[in-house]
């Protein structure tokens, strides 16, 4: 089945339901149908398209990406979302390693696609989405849905790569649609009037979300970036509001509301995940904006879906003090098996012991594109193995402690920079903090701790280490406190600690 399906589905049964606003201009799902099909005709008749075909899409938070998207799935086309943040050059790699025939892409973000393409420029057509040429495609002939097969690949994700060129994930159509039963058998079912604000890049998991949401008859608010005002204000304006967030855009909320007492909004579900989410904010966050949180863990191999924290698992574990539950990602998605087994071995480990996160389902790619070397590694017999390190307790929660390689061996001994963290996050002063690795002569490797403190306030490296004696093992405390203004993140989000570990070893030689 091809997944567009379900947004064509939707269209006969609420016609005049608004799909999607943008600027205060809303498009129903008749029109959005309409739109779609007919650029659908369009890829074929004009652009010469066939079904199996990539076609790049390269564009900011703006409704021609969602037109593009669906009109590529009507005409049997697969995309492959970039990132509008990504330097011309990563988006000339992906080109050429995708075999994209057509790029979209807007008038904003023509210019660095053209200067990086060079020789590669004539074998590709670029159409920009604020020409006549895009409108055009809208005035083609609309065609009958293209009839995929379950494994037809409708996504190549690629992965936001904090090092090297990214690798594309192959996304099939069913991959997308267990993906989006997930979502309603696990997260929450949605009607049509209920409302999904995207803030965070619609490329990656914003745009991932906005699947089961709007296939379900659900109202997408799309924003052009995120911006803190312009969430809470959606948050007031629109009912049953749900987003979802990487932690780094939460913990901003929840900052900007403290200084707002009288804010009120109808927050429905904060999805969020991607990156650790600290038990300390986490607990601000459900005091700002109640409980309706759904933590998931996933990755661009298994997108948005391997473990999930419900809901009710957050109030209830808020309301017990249970941190240990609350700073777990959940268990298993439903149909999901989650494993951890041992690194060396491939066996599976018991309750308590640490080991390489493994997942098999119906959401777990087929491969990475052109890339044998890369799926032999992370495919092994069905499961996929994630490259993180985590636990899992006898209930099945499996706590995440960090990706393979942000883990410090010092002396010989594993120290996981994500327990120092949520330790340096419980004062006051500290509003984000990264732990990574510094060469040592006889350990090999010592933690180091960078600090950002909140505007205005400030803590001492004494403090900072008696507060991790009294709640850590000594061998695990920081051997150095360096304070910074902010920490190099990625265009989603995501510390960047390769940068941290490159200053560091820089130093070092
Ligand atoms: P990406 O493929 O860019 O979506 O990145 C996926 C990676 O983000 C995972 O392999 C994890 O290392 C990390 N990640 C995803 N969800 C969580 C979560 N809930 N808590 C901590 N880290 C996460």
């Amino acid at each position: 089945m091809n997944i567009v399906q379900l947004l064509l589905t939707r269209a006969r049964q609420y016609p005049h339901a608004p799909a999607i606003t943008f600027s205060g201009a809303t498009t129903t799902f008749e029109a959005l149908a309409d739109t779609v099909t007919r650029m659908a005709g369009a890829l074929q008749a004009q652009l010469g398209l066939r079904p199996g075909d990539r076609v790049a899409l390269w564009m900011e938070n703006r409704p021609e990406f969602l037109e593009s998207l669906f009109a590529c799935w009507v005409a049997g086309v697969c995309v492959v979302p970039v990132n509008a943040k990504l330097h011309g050059r990563e988006v000339a790699h992906i080109i050429q390693n995708s075999g994209a025939k057509v790029v979209l892409t807007t008038a904003y973000l023509e210019g660095a696609l053209r200067d990086q393409m060079g020789a590669d420029e004539a074998a590709v057509t670029v159409i920009v989405a604020d020409h006549q040429e895009y409108r055009s495609l809208a005035l083609g002939e609309p065609i009958v849905c293209h009839d995929a097969a379950p494994t037809d690949p409708a996504w190549i994700f690629y992965t936001s790569g904090t090092t090297g060129f990214p690798k594309g994930a192959i996304l099939s159509h069913r991959n997308l649609i267990f993906m989006s039963l997930a979502y309603y058998a696990d997260i929450e079912q949605v009607a049509p009037g209920q409302t999904m604000v995207h803030a965070a890049p619609l490329s990656h998991g914003s745009g991932q979300y906005l699947l089961p949401h709007l296939f379900a008859g659900g109202h997408q608010v799309i924003l052009p970036k995120f911006d803190v005002r312009q969430v809470l204000e959606a948050f007031t304006q629109y009912e049953g509001v749900s987003i979802f967030a990487v932690p780094t855009m939460i913990t901003r909320l929840v900052q900007c509301v403290e200084q707002m007492p009288d804010w009120k909004g109808d927050v429905r579900t904060i999805i969020y995940g991607g990156a650790p989410m600290y038990f300390v904010d986490l607990v601000k966050a459900m005091e700002v904006f109640g409980t309706g949180f759904y933590q998931l863990y996933g990755q661009g191999e298994s997108p948005m879906t391997i473990t999930g924290l419900t809901r009710r698992e957050h109030a209830l574990a808020r309301e017990a003090g249970d941190a240990v539950h609350l700073a777990s990602c959940g268990v298993a998605r439903t149909g999901v098996e989650v494993r951890v087994v041992d690194p060396e071995t491939g066996h599976e480990l018991g309750p308590g012991q640490l080991g390489e996160i493994v997942a098999r389902s119906d959401c777990v790619m087929a491969g990475y594109w052109n890339n044998p070397a890369a799926t032999a590694s992370a495919l092994r017999d069905g499961w996929l193995w994630t490259g993180d390190i985590g636990v899992m307790d006898e209930q099945g929660y499996l706590a995440l402690r960090d990706r393979s390689k942000d883990m410090i061996i010092s002396g010989g001994t594993n120290i996981y920079p994500r327990e120092i963290e949520e330790v340096l996050l419980i004062h006051d002063a500290v509003s984000e903090c990264a732990v990574v690795g510094r060469p040592h002569g006889d350990l090999g490797e010592e933690p180091v701790a960078f600090i950002v403190c909140h505007e205005g306030k400030d803590v001492s490296a004494t403090e900072l280490d008696e507060l991790c004696l009294q709640h850590i093992a000594r061998f695990k405390r920081p051997r150095d406190y360096r304070y910074i203004e902010s920490l190099p993140k990625s265009n989603y989000g995501k510390i960047l600690k390769s940068q941290l570990r490159t200053l560091l070893k820089g130093e070092a030689s």
